[in-house]
């Protein structure tokens, strides 16, 4: 597998990006939603990094691929009250936008205070709306990469780096299979 982002180059995309939270919020309370499965190990990471007072949640997305393709399920039992608090939600990578414009849809309904995103990644050319996180560590090529927090088949997510997963790598046969995004 190709070394798109090694450990050293993550740790300080990283710290830039908790470095510009920081800025942004300084000893305002914040609640970081953390998006599950992918957002894990950043989360972990940049939780450490923030200096105000701090509560963590998450919700989990999942969607049906191959033919199923699209419908997007967000369990939100796991989140925390946010109507009223200034609020982050964090996820692996932004593609399409589709699954963040989703989930900030359904914040939005809850009454925060506001409402900013993060992310670790963002696929150049891919987007399919009309808005951008508002903190991105890094801008990739249009690639599928797998590794800190991202996976293939619920693999790979304990890689300390950022690999691209070549075509021939990827199986070609598209089953229906939920997939824990
Ligand atoms: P979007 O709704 O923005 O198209 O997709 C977002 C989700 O798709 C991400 O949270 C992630 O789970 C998955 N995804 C998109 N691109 C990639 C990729 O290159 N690698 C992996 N492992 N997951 C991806
Ligand atoms: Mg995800």
């Amino acid at each position: 597998m190709k070394i798109l982002l090694d450990e050293n180059q993550l740790n300080a995309g990283v710290n830039q990006l908790a470095l510009e939270i920081n800025k942004t919020y300084r000893d305002r309370p914040l609640t970081i939603i953390g998006v599950l499965t992918g957002s894990v190990v950043l989360l972990a990471d940049v939780i450490r990094k923030l200096e105000m007072p701090l509560r963590v949640g998450v919700v989990q997305t999942s969607s049906y691929e191959g033919s199923q393709r699209g419908a997007l399920t967000i369990n939100t039992q796991m989140m925390l009250d946010i109507s009223d608090r200034d609020v982050l939600l964090i996820d692996d990578i932004f593609d399409t936008g589709n699954t963040m414009s989703e989930v900030v849809e359904l914040m939005n309904a809850l009454g925060p205070a506001s409402l900013k995103s993060a992310v670790l990644l963002c696929k150049t050319g891919r987007q399919k709306v009309d808005w951008r996180p508002d903190f991105i560590a890094f801008d990739i090529p249009d690639e599928f990469v797998v590794g800190y927090g991202l996976d293939y088949n619920d693999e790979y997510r304990n890689l300390p780096y950022l690999a691209c997963l070549e075509p021939s790598e990827i199986s070609s046969t598209s089953e229906i299979t939920e997939s824990s995004k």
